[in-house]
Protein backbone atom coordinates (compact mmCIF):
# COMPACT_ATOMS: atom_id res chain seq x y z
CA UNK A 1 0.00 0.00 0.00
CA UNK A 2 1.42 3.31 -1.00
CA UNK A 3 1.28 6.35 1.46
CA UNK A 4 0.20 9.97 0.04
CA UNK A 5 3.18 11.10 0.55
CA UNK A 6 4.80 8.90 -2.19
CA UNK A 7 2.96 11.59 -3.83
CA UNK A 8 4.04 14.57 -2.79
CA UNK A 9 7.39 14.51 -3.87
CA UNK A 10 7.02 15.59 -7.38
CA UNK A 11 4.86 18.75 -8.75
CA UNK A 12 1.76 17.44 -10.27
CA UNK A 13 -1.03 18.35 -12.45
CA UNK A 14 -4.75 19.28 -10.00
CA UNK A 15 -7.45 17.62 -12.25
CA UNK A 16 -11.23 18.85 -10.60
CA UNK A 17 -14.24 17.01 -11.19
CA UNK A 18 -17.62 17.10 -9.73
CA UNK A 19 -18.13 13.17 -10.71
CA UNK A 20 -16.06 10.48 -11.25
CA UNK A 21 -16.44 6.78 -11.96
CA UNK A 22 -13.21 5.63 -9.84
CA UNK A 23 -15.01 1.95 -10.47
CA UNK A 24 -18.53 -0.11 -10.52
CA UNK A 25 -18.77 -0.05 -6.47
CA UNK A 26 -18.47 3.58 -6.27
CA UNK A 27 -21.55 5.42 -7.28
CA UNK A 28 -20.31 8.84 -7.47
CA UNK A 29 -20.95 9.38 -11.41
CA UNK A 30 -24.07 10.15 -13.09
CA UNK A 31 -23.06 9.75 -16.52
CA UNK A 32 -20.41 10.24 -19.27
CA UNK A 33 -18.85 13.23 -17.20
CA UNK A 34 -17.84 10.60 -14.81
CA UNK A 35 -16.88 8.31 -16.66
CA UNK A 36 -14.70 10.47 -19.04
CA UNK A 37 -12.98 11.54 -15.32
CA UNK A 38 -12.53 8.04 -14.31
CA UNK A 39 -11.35 7.14 -18.30
CA UNK A 40 -8.58 10.07 -17.83
CA UNK A 41 -7.23 9.15 -14.74
CA UNK A 42 -7.04 5.35 -15.88
CA UNK A 43 -5.14 6.59 -18.47
CA UNK A 44 -3.02 8.80 -16.19
CA UNK A 45 -2.18 5.77 -14.39
CA UNK A 46 -1.39 3.60 -17.45
CA UNK A 47 0.88 6.67 -18.76
CA UNK A 48 2.48 7.10 -15.28
CA UNK A 49 1.46 11.09 -15.57
CA UNK A 50 1.97 13.16 -12.77
CA UNK A 51 -2.32 14.12 -11.45
CA UNK A 52 -3.57 14.36 -8.41
CA UNK A 53 -7.44 14.07 -8.92
CA UNK A 54 -9.88 16.30 -6.05
CA UNK A 55 -13.49 15.06 -6.30
CA UNK A 56 -16.34 15.14 -3.53
CA UNK A 57 -16.99 11.92 -1.34
CA UNK A 58 -20.92 11.78 -2.40
CA UNK A 59 -21.42 9.70 0.17
CA UNK A 60 -25.02 9.03 -1.03
CA UNK A 61 -23.83 8.77 -4.26
CA UNK A 62 -26.01 9.14 -7.77
CA UNK A 63 -29.17 7.18 -7.27
CA UNK A 64 -29.99 3.58 -7.74
CA UNK A 65 -32.93 2.98 -10.40
CA UNK A 66 -35.98 0.99 -10.56
CA UNK A 67 -38.33 0.78 -13.31
CA UNK A 68 -41.93 -0.89 -12.15
CA UNK A 69 -44.12 -2.53 -15.23
CA UNK A 70 -45.62 1.02 -15.78
CA UNK A 71 -42.23 2.04 -16.88
CA UNK A 72 -41.65 4.47 -14.09
CA UNK A 73 -38.27 5.08 -12.61
CA UNK A 74 -37.96 4.80 -9.14
CA UNK A 75 -35.25 6.33 -7.27
CA UNK A 76 -32.86 5.00 -4.42
CA UNK A 77 -30.47 6.32 -2.39
CA UNK A 78 -26.96 4.56 -3.62
CA UNK A 79 -24.66 5.17 -0.14
CA UNK A 80 -21.47 4.00 -0.24
CA UNK A 81 -19.00 3.83 2.76
CA UNK A 82 -15.54 5.63 1.66
CA UNK A 83 -14.21 4.16 4.58
CA UNK A 84 -14.02 0.57 2.87
CA UNK A 85 -12.28 2.09 -0.19
CA UNK A 86 -10.30 4.34 1.27
CA UNK A 87 -8.05 5.97 3.82
CA UNK A 88 -9.34 9.13 5.92
CA UNK A 89 -7.31 11.94 5.63
CA UNK A 90 -5.71 13.60 8.56
CA UNK A 91 -5.78 17.29 7.12
CA UNK A 92 -8.50 19.56 7.62
CA UNK A 93 -9.38 22.81 5.91
CA UNK A 94 -11.83 25.42 6.19
CA UNK A 95 -13.77 27.16 3.69
CA UNK A 96 -16.55 30.28 4.85
CA UNK A 97 -19.93 29.45 4.19
CA UNK A 98 -23.05 31.88 4.96
CA UNK A 99 -20.26 33.52 7.07
CA UNK A 100 -19.08 31.12 9.40
CA UNK A 101 -16.70 27.98 8.97
CA UNK A 102 -17.39 24.99 7.46
CA UNK A 103 -14.44 22.17 7.40
CA UNK A 104 -13.15 20.12 4.66
CA UNK A 105 -11.65 17.00 5.37
CA UNK A 106 -11.68 13.85 3.28
CA UNK A 107 -10.14 10.85 1.87
CA UNK A 108 -7.54 9.30 0.23
CA UNK A 109 -8.23 6.62 -2.50
CA UNK A 110 -5.55 5.29 -4.62
CA UNK A 111 -6.44 4.28 -8.19
CA UNK A 112 -4.15 1.26 -8.97
CA UNK A 113 -4.19 0.83 -12.96
CA UNK A 114 -4.10 -2.31 -14.30
CA UNK A 115 -0.72 -1.94 -15.57
CA UNK A 116 0.88 -0.82 -12.17
CA UNK A 117 0.27 2.86 -12.79
CA UNK A 118 -0.91 4.77 -9.64
CA UNK A 119 -2.96 7.78 -9.57
CA UNK A 120 -3.49 9.57 -6.16
CA UNK A 121 -7.47 10.78 -5.74
CA UNK A 122 -8.46 13.26 -3.15
CA UNK A 123 -12.02 12.81 -2.42
CA UNK A 124 -13.58 16.04 -0.14
CA UNK A 125 -16.04 15.34 2.74
CA UNK A 126 -17.71 17.95 5.13
CA UNK A 127 -19.43 15.00 6.87
CA UNK A 128 -17.41 15.66 10.19
CA UNK A 129 -18.13 15.86 13.67
CA UNK A 130 -16.96 20.03 13.32
CA UNK A 131 -20.24 20.85 11.24
CA UNK A 132 -23.00 21.06 12.10
CA UNK A 133 -25.79 18.81 10.83
CA UNK A 134 -26.60 20.94 7.60
CA UNK A 135 -22.90 21.42 6.38
CA UNK A 136 -22.84 17.14 6.65
CA UNK A 137 -24.42 16.78 4.30
CA UNK A 138 -23.23 19.78 1.68
CA UNK A 139 -20.68 16.53 0.31
CA UNK A 140 -23.57 13.82 0.27
CA UNK A 141 -25.30 14.10 -2.89
CA UNK A 142 -24.22 14.19 -6.84
CA UNK A 143 -25.99 17.01 -8.35
CA UNK A 144 -29.02 16.98 -5.74
CA UNK A 145 -30.97 19.76 -3.75
CA UNK A 146 -31.13 23.34 -5.17
CA UNK A 147 -29.22 25.76 -6.62
CA UNK A 148 -27.82 27.31 -2.93
CA UNK A 149 -26.54 23.44 -2.16
CA UNK A 150 -25.11 23.35 -5.57
CA UNK A 151 -23.16 26.43 -4.93
CA UNK A 152 -21.70 25.13 -1.55
CA UNK A 153 -20.41 21.94 -2.93
CA UNK A 154 -18.87 24.19 -5.71
CA UNK A 155 -17.14 26.17 -2.87
CA UNK A 156 -15.86 22.84 -1.32
CA UNK A 157 -14.89 21.44 -4.51
CA UNK A 158 -12.88 24.72 -5.85
CA UNK A 159 -12.03 26.59 -3.07
CA UNK A 160 -11.75 23.33 -0.36
CA UNK A 161 -9.92 21.26 -2.91
CA UNK A 162 -6.86 23.91 -3.58
CA UNK A 163 -6.63 24.45 -0.25
CA UNK A 164 -6.84 20.58 0.80
CA UNK A 165 -4.01 20.12 -2.05
CA UNK A 166 -1.72 22.65 -0.34
CA UNK A 167 -2.49 21.51 3.03
CA UNK A 168 -1.44 17.54 2.18
CA UNK A 169 1.71 19.21 0.41
CA UNK A 170 1.51 18.89 -2.78
CA UNK A 171 3.18 21.21 -5.34
CA UNK A 172 0.94 22.08 -8.60
CA UNK A 173 2.30 23.02 -12.15
CA UNK A 174 -1.26 23.59 -13.16
CA UNK A 175 -4.80 22.94 -12.89
CA UNK A 176 -7.41 21.62 -14.87
CA UNK A 177 -11.42 21.94 -14.67
CA UNK A 178 -13.52 19.34 -16.10
CA UNK A 179 -16.69 21.10 -16.89
CA UNK A 180 -17.30 24.35 -14.80
CA UNK A 181 -18.33 23.24 -11.57
CA UNK A 182 -14.60 23.69 -10.46
CA UNK A 183 -14.22 27.22 -11.81
CA UNK A 184 -14.13 28.75 -7.76
CA UNK A 185 -10.66 27.57 -7.27
CA UNK A 186 -9.43 30.04 -9.55
CA UNK A 187 -10.55 32.77 -6.86
CA UNK A 188 -8.42 31.07 -4.39
CA UNK A 189 -5.82 31.16 -6.66
CA UNK A 190 -6.37 34.65 -7.44
CA UNK A 191 -6.46 35.56 -3.31
CA UNK A 192 -2.94 33.46 -3.08
CA UNK A 193 -1.48 35.29 -6.02
CA UNK A 194 -2.17 38.26 -4.58
CA UNK A 195 0.02 41.91 -4.91
CA UNK A 196 0.91 43.37 -1.60
CA UNK A 197 -2.04 46.40 -0.99
CA UNK A 198 0.96 48.82 -0.99
CA UNK A 199 2.07 47.75 -4.27
CA UNK A 200 -0.94 48.24 -5.98
CA UNK A 201 -1.72 51.58 -7.82
CA UNK A 202 -5.34 53.26 -8.42
CA UNK A 203 -7.15 51.44 -11.22
CA UNK A 204 -4.44 48.53 -11.12
CA UNK A 205 -5.56 45.00 -10.01
CA UNK A 206 -4.96 43.31 -6.72
CA UNK A 207 -4.06 40.26 -8.41
CA UNK A 208 -1.56 38.53 -10.81
CA UNK A 209 -4.26 37.97 -13.34
CA UNK A 210 -1.48 36.37 -16.00
CA UNK A 211 -0.14 34.07 -13.72
CA UNK A 212 -3.72 32.57 -12.62
CA UNK A 213 -4.38 31.88 -16.52
CA UNK A 214 -1.25 30.48 -17.16
CA UNK A 215 -2.10 28.09 -13.98
CA UNK A 216 -5.53 26.83 -15.41
CA UNK A 217 -7.11 24.93 -18.26
CA UNK A 218 -10.66 24.66 -19.10
CA UNK A 219 -12.51 22.04 -20.88
CA UNK A 220 -16.26 22.49 -21.45
CA UNK A 221 -18.69 19.44 -22.16
CA UNK A 222 -22.05 20.41 -23.19
CA UNK A 223 -23.77 23.41 -25.53
CA UNK A 224 -26.99 22.47 -23.12
CA UNK A 225 -26.80 26.22 -20.99
CA UNK A 226 -28.49 24.11 -18.00
CA UNK A 227 -25.26 22.08 -17.92
CA UNK A 228 -23.49 25.46 -17.30
CA UNK A 229 -23.97 26.49 -13.49
CA UNK A 230 -25.09 30.05 -12.98
CA UNK A 231 -25.71 31.30 -9.22
CA UNK A 232 -27.17 34.81 -8.75
CA UNK A 233 -25.32 37.35 -6.70
CA UNK A 234 -27.20 37.79 -3.71
CA UNK A 235 -27.09 34.04 -3.62
CA UNK A 236 -23.14 34.28 -4.08
CA UNK A 237 -22.92 37.62 -1.49
CA UNK A 238 -24.84 35.35 0.87
CA UNK A 239 -23.13 32.28 0.61
CA UNK A 240 -19.82 33.41 -0.16
CA UNK A 241 -19.43 36.74 1.85
CA UNK A 242 -16.88 39.02 0.81
CA UNK A 243 -14.23 36.26 -0.05
CA UNK A 244 -13.42 38.28 -3.11
CA UNK A 245 -14.27 41.52 -4.07
CA UNK A 246 -17.42 42.49 -6.08
CA UNK A 247 -16.13 44.11 -8.98
CA UNK A 248 -13.53 41.41 -9.39
CA UNK A 249 -16.31 38.74 -9.55
CA UNK A 250 -18.31 40.26 -12.10
CA UNK A 251 -15.10 40.98 -14.31
CA UNK A 252 -14.89 37.50 -14.37
CA UNK A 253 -18.04 35.69 -14.09
CA UNK A 254 -20.39 38.35 -15.36
CA UNK A 255 -22.25 40.55 -14.55
CA UNK A 256 -26.14 39.56 -14.41
CA UNK A 257 -24.99 36.51 -12.33
CA UNK A 258 -21.97 34.22 -11.59
CA UNK A 259 -21.63 31.96 -14.33
CA UNK A 260 -19.07 29.22 -13.60
CA UNK A 261 -18.42 28.92 -17.47
CA UNK A 262 -17.26 32.23 -17.86
CA UNK A 263 -15.28 32.45 -14.79
CA UNK A 264 -13.50 29.26 -15.93
CA UNK A 265 -13.15 30.96 -19.40
CA UNK A 266 -11.81 33.90 -17.99
CA UNK A 267 -9.12 32.58 -16.25
CA UNK A 268 -8.23 29.93 -18.29
CA UNK A 269 -5.12 30.10 -20.40
CA UNK A 270 -6.11 26.76 -22.10
CA UNK A 271 -9.56 25.63 -22.73
CA UNK A 272 -11.09 22.95 -25.15
CA UNK A 273 -13.77 21.27 -26.20
CA UNK A 274 -14.44 17.42 -26.45
CA UNK A 275 -14.60 16.99 -29.94
CA UNK A 276 -13.86 18.83 -33.29
CA UNK A 277 -17.42 19.87 -33.72
CA UNK A 278 -17.95 20.72 -29.76
CA UNK A 279 -15.43 23.60 -30.13
CA UNK A 280 -16.63 25.05 -32.93
CA UNK A 281 -20.21 25.44 -31.22
CA UNK A 282 -18.13 26.63 -28.40
CA UNK A 283 -16.94 29.22 -30.12
CA UNK A 284 -20.35 30.39 -31.46
CA UNK A 285 -21.50 30.56 -27.69
CA UNK A 286 -18.45 32.34 -26.59
CA UNK A 287 -17.22 34.66 -29.20
CA UNK A 288 -13.85 36.09 -28.36
CA UNK A 289 -12.49 32.68 -26.85
CA UNK A 290 -9.99 30.61 -28.20
CA UNK A 291 -11.90 27.11 -28.26
CA UNK A 292 -9.42 24.21 -28.45
CA UNK A 293 -10.39 20.87 -29.64
CA UNK A 294 -9.00 17.29 -27.84
CA UNK A 295 -11.80 14.86 -28.62
CA UNK A 296 -12.34 12.47 -26.04
CA UNK A 297 -11.68 9.08 -25.64
CA UNK A 298 -12.27 5.83 -23.57
CA UNK A 299 -9.77 3.76 -21.51
CA UNK A 300 -9.31 0.31 -23.83
CA UNK A 301 -8.69 -2.58 -21.04
CA UNK A 302 -11.56 -1.09 -18.95
CA UNK A 303 -14.07 -1.15 -21.93
CA UNK A 304 -12.78 -4.36 -23.73
CA UNK A 305 -14.43 -7.20 -23.50
CA UNK A 306 -12.41 -10.04 -21.91
CA UNK A 307 -12.47 -12.21 -25.14
CA UNK A 308 -10.89 -8.79 -26.68
CA UNK A 309 -8.19 -8.18 -24.09
CA UNK A 310 -7.43 -11.84 -24.80
CA UNK A 311 -7.40 -11.43 -28.46
CA UNK A 312 -5.64 -7.69 -28.82
CA UNK A 313 -3.05 -9.50 -26.09
CA UNK A 314 -2.01 -12.43 -28.21
CA UNK A 315 -2.23 -10.81 -32.01
CA UNK A 316 -1.49 -6.86 -30.95
CA UNK A 317 0.88 -6.83 -28.19
CA UNK A 318 1.56 -3.28 -26.02
CA UNK A 319 -2.30 -2.37 -27.16
CA UNK A 320 -2.87 -1.57 -23.51
CA UNK A 321 -0.56 1.59 -22.91
CA UNK A 322 -0.01 2.05 -27.39
CA UNK A 323 -3.71 1.70 -28.43
CA UNK A 324 -2.31 2.59 -31.75
CA UNK A 325 -1.10 -0.56 -32.46
CA UNK A 326 -5.21 -1.55 -32.83
CA UNK A 327 -4.65 0.07 -36.06
CA UNK A 328 -3.09 -3.48 -37.34
CA UNK A 329 -6.30 -5.33 -36.41
CA UNK A 330 -7.54 -5.19 -40.25
CA UNK A 331 -4.58 -7.39 -41.25
CA UNK A 332 -3.22 -9.38 -38.14
CA UNK A 333 -6.68 -10.61 -36.72
CA UNK A 334 -8.67 -13.57 -38.52
CA UNK A 335 -12.10 -13.18 -39.22
CA UNK A 336 -13.24 -15.98 -37.39
CA UNK A 337 -11.20 -15.06 -34.42
CA UNK A 338 -13.26 -11.47 -34.07
CA UNK A 339 -16.28 -13.56 -34.67
CA UNK A 340 -15.79 -15.55 -31.81
CA UNK A 341 -14.62 -12.92 -29.46
CA UNK A 342 -17.92 -11.20 -30.45
CA UNK A 343 -20.17 -14.18 -29.79
CA UNK A 344 -18.41 -14.66 -26.55
CA UNK A 345 -18.98 -11.28 -25.86
CA UNK A 346 -22.67 -11.50 -26.89
CA UNK A 347 -23.46 -14.49 -25.23
CA UNK A 348 -22.57 -12.96 -21.64
CA UNK A 349 -24.51 -10.05 -22.64
CA UNK A 350 -27.69 -13.09 -23.02
CA UNK A 351 -27.16 -14.38 -19.49
CA UNK A 352 -27.31 -10.88 -18.18
CA UNK A 353 -30.28 -9.87 -19.65
CA UNK A 354 -32.01 -13.24 -18.78
CA UNK A 355 -30.88 -12.90 -15.07
CA UNK A 356 -32.02 -8.98 -15.25
CA UNK A 357 -34.95 -8.80 -17.41
CA UNK A 358 -36.02 -12.52 -17.54
CA UNK A 359 -35.83 -12.26 -21.74
CA UNK A 360 -34.10 -14.65 -23.74
CA UNK A 361 -32.54 -12.85 -26.65
CA UNK A 362 -31.45 -15.24 -29.62
CA UNK A 363 -28.00 -15.69 -30.10
CA UNK A 364 -28.03 -15.08 -33.99
CA UNK A 365 -30.18 -12.30 -34.60
CA UNK A 366 -28.39 -9.00 -34.59
CA UNK A 367 -29.12 -6.31 -31.59
CA UNK A 368 -29.39 -3.10 -31.74
CA UNK A 369 -27.83 -0.85 -28.61
CA UNK A 370 -29.16 2.31 -26.86
CA UNK A 371 -27.93 3.18 -23.56
CA UNK A 372 -27.05 6.50 -21.72
CA UNK A 373 -28.88 9.07 -19.66
CA UNK A 374 -31.83 9.23 -20.58
CA UNK A 375 -32.56 12.97 -22.01
CA UNK A 376 -34.48 14.68 -24.32
CA UNK A 377 -31.57 15.88 -26.79
CA UNK A 378 -30.46 12.16 -26.94
CA UNK A 379 -33.56 11.38 -28.35
CA UNK A 380 -34.04 7.53 -27.20
CA UNK A 381 -37.58 7.76 -28.88
CA UNK A 382 -36.42 7.75 -32.71
CA UNK A 383 -35.86 4.92 -33.74
CA UNK A 384 -39.81 3.88 -32.63
CA UNK A 385 -41.08 6.99 -33.87
CA UNK A 386 -43.13 4.92 -36.82
CA UNK A 387 -44.10 1.55 -35.20
CA UNK A 388 -45.60 0.20 -38.27
CA UNK A 389 -42.25 0.84 -40.11
CA UNK A 390 -40.11 -0.50 -37.70
CA UNK A 391 -42.40 -3.98 -37.65
CA UNK A 392 -42.18 -4.30 -41.18
CA UNK A 393 -38.71 -3.65 -41.11
CA UNK A 394 -38.17 -6.53 -38.86
CA UNK A 395 -40.69 -8.95 -40.35
CA UNK A 396 -38.06 -8.47 -43.09
CA UNK A 397 -34.70 -8.99 -41.04
CA UNK A 398 -35.30 -9.91 -37.63
CA UNK A 399 -33.41 -7.75 -34.67
CA UNK A 400 -33.43 -7.27 -31.29
CA UNK A 401 -32.90 -4.15 -29.04
CA UNK A 402 -30.99 -3.55 -25.68
CA UNK A 403 -31.92 -0.35 -23.84
CA UNK A 404 -30.86 1.13 -20.51
CA UNK A 405 -30.06 4.62 -19.14
CA UNK A 406 -31.64 7.11 -15.76
CA UNK A 407 -32.82 10.09 -16.25
CA UNK A 408 -31.85 12.57 -13.66
CA UNK A 409 -34.35 12.96 -10.40
CA UNK A 410 -35.31 16.58 -11.85
CA UNK A 411 -35.63 15.59 -15.09
CA UNK A 412 -39.45 14.85 -16.10
CA UNK A 413 -39.33 15.12 -19.94
CA UNK A 414 -36.28 12.16 -19.14
CA UNK A 415 -38.40 10.39 -17.19
CA UNK A 416 -41.46 10.03 -19.26
CA UNK A 417 -38.64 9.40 -22.41
CA UNK A 418 -38.71 5.95 -20.03
CA UNK A 419 -42.46 5.31 -19.98
CA UNK A 420 -42.49 5.61 -23.54
CA UNK A 421 -39.98 3.34 -24.31
CA UNK A 422 -41.98 1.37 -21.92
CA UNK A 423 -45.29 1.86 -24.48
CA UNK A 424 -43.47 1.24 -27.31
CA UNK A 425 -41.82 -2.09 -25.93
CA UNK A 426 -45.32 -3.50 -25.40
CA UNK A 427 -46.22 -2.00 -29.04
CA UNK A 428 -43.70 -4.27 -30.15
CA UNK A 429 -44.43 -7.54 -28.12
CA UNK A 430 -44.91 -9.44 -31.03
CA UNK A 431 -42.19 -8.50 -33.57
CA UNK A 432 -39.40 -7.25 -31.61
CA UNK A 433 -37.50 -8.61 -28.32
CA UNK A 434 -36.93 -5.61 -26.50
CA UNK A 435 -35.09 -5.50 -22.57
CA UNK A 436 -34.79 -2.83 -20.89
CA UNK A 437 -31.93 -3.25 -18.52
CA UNK A 438 -32.32 -1.11 -14.91
CA UNK A 439 -29.82 0.49 -13.12
CA UNK A 440 -27.08 1.83 -16.12
CA UNK A 441 -23.76 1.80 -14.37
CA UNK A 442 -20.70 1.07 -15.47
CA UNK A 443 -20.89 -2.73 -15.53
CA UNK A 444 -24.17 -2.77 -17.52
CA UNK A 445 -22.23 -0.61 -19.57
CA UNK A 446 -19.39 -2.58 -20.12
CA UNK A 447 -21.52 -5.55 -20.85
CA UNK A 448 -24.04 -3.97 -23.43
CA UNK A 449 -21.19 -2.47 -25.78
CA UNK A 450 -19.36 -5.43 -26.18
CA UNK A 451 -22.79 -7.59 -26.39
CA UNK A 452 -24.68 -6.01 -28.80
CA UNK A 453 -24.13 -5.89 -32.90
CA UNK A 454 -25.33 -2.44 -33.61
CA UNK A 455 -24.51 0.53 -31.65
CA UNK A 456 -27.35 3.44 -31.73
CA UNK A 457 -27.09 7.25 -31.54
CA UNK A 458 -29.78 9.77 -32.41
CA UNK A 459 -29.09 12.68 -30.47
CA UNK A 460 -30.08 16.00 -32.09
CA UNK A 461 -27.51 17.71 -33.63
CA UNK A 462 -25.31 19.43 -32.47
CA UNK A 463 -26.20 18.92 -28.62
CA UNK A 464 -24.14 15.99 -28.23
CA UNK A 465 -20.36 17.09 -27.33
CA UNK A 466 -18.59 14.59 -27.90
CA UNK A 467 -20.79 10.88 -26.88
CA UNK A 468 -17.99 8.06 -25.49
CA UNK A 469 -20.21 5.13 -25.55
CA UNK A 470 -19.97 4.77 -29.08
CA UNK A 471 -15.78 4.34 -28.71
CA UNK A 472 -16.86 1.95 -25.73
CA UNK A 473 -18.48 -0.37 -28.67
CA UNK A 474 -15.56 -0.08 -30.98
CA UNK A 475 -13.06 -1.19 -28.66
CA UNK A 476 -15.31 -4.07 -28.90
CA UNK A 477 -15.51 -4.27 -33.17
CA UNK A 478 -19.33 -3.16 -32.65
CA UNK A 479 -19.62 -0.80 -35.54
CA UNK A 480 -21.87 2.97 -35.01
CA UNK A 481 -25.35 3.35 -36.79
CA UNK A 482 -25.47 7.42 -35.66
CA UNK A 483 -26.43 10.84 -36.27
CA UNK A 484 -23.15 12.91 -37.78
CA UNK A 485 -22.77 14.73 -34.00
CA UNK A 486 -20.02 14.64 -31.69
CA UNK A 487 -17.06 12.65 -32.09
CA UNK A 488 -18.96 10.70 -34.72
CA UNK A 489 -18.33 13.23 -37.29
CA UNK A 490 -15.12 12.74 -37.20
CA UNK A 491 -14.88 8.67 -36.45
CA UNK A 492 -17.64 7.83 -39.46
CA UNK A 493 -16.36 6.26 -42.77
CA UNK A 494 -19.25 4.89 -44.16
CA UNK A 495 -19.41 1.41 -44.27
CA UNK A 496 -16.35 1.33 -43.10
CA UNK A 497 -16.51 2.20 -39.21
CA UNK A 498 -20.49 2.13 -39.22
CA UNK A 499 -22.73 4.05 -40.93
CA UNK A 500 -24.24 7.54 -40.42
CA UNK A 501 -27.53 8.76 -40.25
CA UNK A 502 -28.57 11.15 -42.18
CA UNK A 503 -25.99 13.42 -43.92
CA UNK A 504 -26.28 16.35 -41.46
CA UNK A 505 -28.34 18.77 -43.83
CA UNK A 506 -31.68 17.92 -42.79
CA UNK A 507 -32.33 17.67 -39.10
CA UNK A 508 -35.83 17.64 -38.77
CA UNK A 509 -37.27 14.66 -36.30
CA UNK A 510 -39.07 12.87 -39.67
CA UNK A 511 -36.17 13.59 -42.15
CA UNK A 512 -33.85 11.63 -39.63
CA UNK A 513 -36.24 9.16 -38.55
CA UNK A 514 -36.42 8.01 -42.06
CA UNK A 515 -32.89 7.72 -43.07
CA UNK A 516 -32.46 5.38 -39.94
CA UNK A 517 -35.18 3.26 -41.10
CA UNK A 518 -33.86 3.09 -44.57
CA UNK A 519 -30.25 2.73 -43.37
CA UNK A 520 -31.41 0.26 -41.23
CA UNK A 521 -33.46 -1.84 -43.93
CA UNK A 522 -31.08 -1.69 -46.98
CA UNK A 523 -27.86 -1.35 -45.33
CA UNK A 524 -27.31 -2.56 -42.18
CA UNK A 525 -29.57 -5.43 -41.85
CA UNK A 526 -29.13 -6.98 -44.90
CA UNK A 527 -24.93 -7.29 -44.95
CA UNK A 528 -25.64 -8.71 -41.24
CA UNK A 529 -27.71 -11.58 -42.92
CA UNK A 530 -26.12 -11.80 -46.29
CA UNK A 531 -22.34 -10.99 -46.09
CA UNK A 532 -20.96 -12.27 -43.21
CA UNK A 533 -17.34 -10.91 -44.36
CA UNK A 534 -18.51 -7.60 -45.04
CA UNK A 535 -19.65 -7.70 -41.78
CA UNK A 536 -16.20 -8.25 -40.25
CA UNK A 537 -14.75 -6.03 -42.50
CA UNK A 538 -16.73 -3.38 -40.65
CA UNK A 539 -15.82 -4.57 -37.44
CA UNK A 540 -12.36 -4.40 -38.35
CA UNK A 541 -12.69 -0.77 -39.29
CA UNK A 542 -14.35 -0.26 -36.13
CA UNK A 543 -11.11 -1.51 -34.09
CA UNK A 544 -8.76 -0.26 -36.45
CA UNK A 545 -9.59 3.53 -37.81
CA UNK A 546 -11.48 4.28 -34.89
CA UNK A 547 -10.63 2.40 -31.28
CA UNK A 548 -7.11 2.73 -32.35
CA UNK A 549 -7.24 7.19 -32.28
CA UNK A 550 -10.77 7.59 -30.04
CA UNK A 551 -9.08 6.68 -26.73
CA UNK A 552 -8.23 8.23 -23.72
CA UNK A 553 -4.39 7.27 -23.96
CA UNK A 554 -4.52 9.71 -27.32
CA UNK A 555 -6.42 12.54 -25.45
CA UNK A 556 -4.03 12.74 -22.14
CA UNK A 557 -1.30 12.52 -24.26
CA UNK A 558 -2.85 15.45 -26.41
CA UNK A 559 -3.73 17.12 -23.14
CA UNK A 560 -0.04 16.76 -21.74
CA UNK A 561 0.88 18.49 -24.83
CA UNK A 562 -1.41 20.96 -25.80
CA UNK A 563 -2.21 22.06 -22.50
CA UNK A 564 -0.02 20.90 -19.68
CA UNK A 565 3.36 21.94 -20.99
CA UNK A 566 3.32 24.70 -22.77
C1 LIG B 1 -20.15 5.69 -21.12
C2 LIG B 1 -21.22 5.89 -20.13
C3 LIG B 1 -22.02 7.04 -20.19
C4 LIG B 1 -21.82 8.12 -21.22
O1 LIG B 1 -22.40 7.82 -22.43
P1 LIG B 1 -22.46 8.86 -23.62
O2 LIG B 1 -22.47 8.03 -24.84
O3 LIG B 1 -21.21 9.69 -23.57
O4 LIG B 1 -23.68 9.64 -23.44
C5 LIG B 1 -23.02 7.19 -19.24
N1 LIG B 1 -23.22 6.27 -18.28
C6 LIG B 1 -22.47 5.15 -18.20
C7 LIG B 1 -22.74 4.17 -17.12
C8 LIG B 1 -21.45 4.92 -19.12
O5 LIG B 1 -20.69 3.82 -19.02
Amino acid sequence: MFELDDFTHEPRIAYFTMEIALQNKIPTYAGGLGILAGDTIRSAADLELPLVTVSLAGRAGYFHQTIDSEGRQHEQPDQWDPGEWASPLEARVAVPIEGHHVWVGGWFYELEGHMGGRQPVILLDTDMDENNAADREITHSLYGGDSAYRLKQEIVLGIGGVRMLYALGFTLRQYHMNEGHSALLTLQLLRRYAYPDADVRPGESHYDIPKVRELCNFTTHTPIEAGHDKFPYDLVERTLGDFIDASTLKRFAGSDNLNMTRLALNLSEYVNGVAKRHAETSRQMFPGYRVRAVTNGVHPFTWAAPSFRELYDAHLSGWCHEPEVLIRAECCIADEDIWAAHMEAKQALLVEVKARCDISLEPDVPILGFARRMTAYKRPDLLFIDITRLKAIAKQHPFQIVLAGKAHPQDNGGKRLIEALHVYIRELADTVRIAYLPNYDMALAASIVSGIDVWLNTPQRPLEASGTSGMKAAVNGVPNLSILDGWWEEGCIEGITGWAIGDGTDGSTQAEADALYNKLEQVVLPLYYQDRAGWIAVMKGAIAKNASYFNSHRMMRRYVSDAYVH
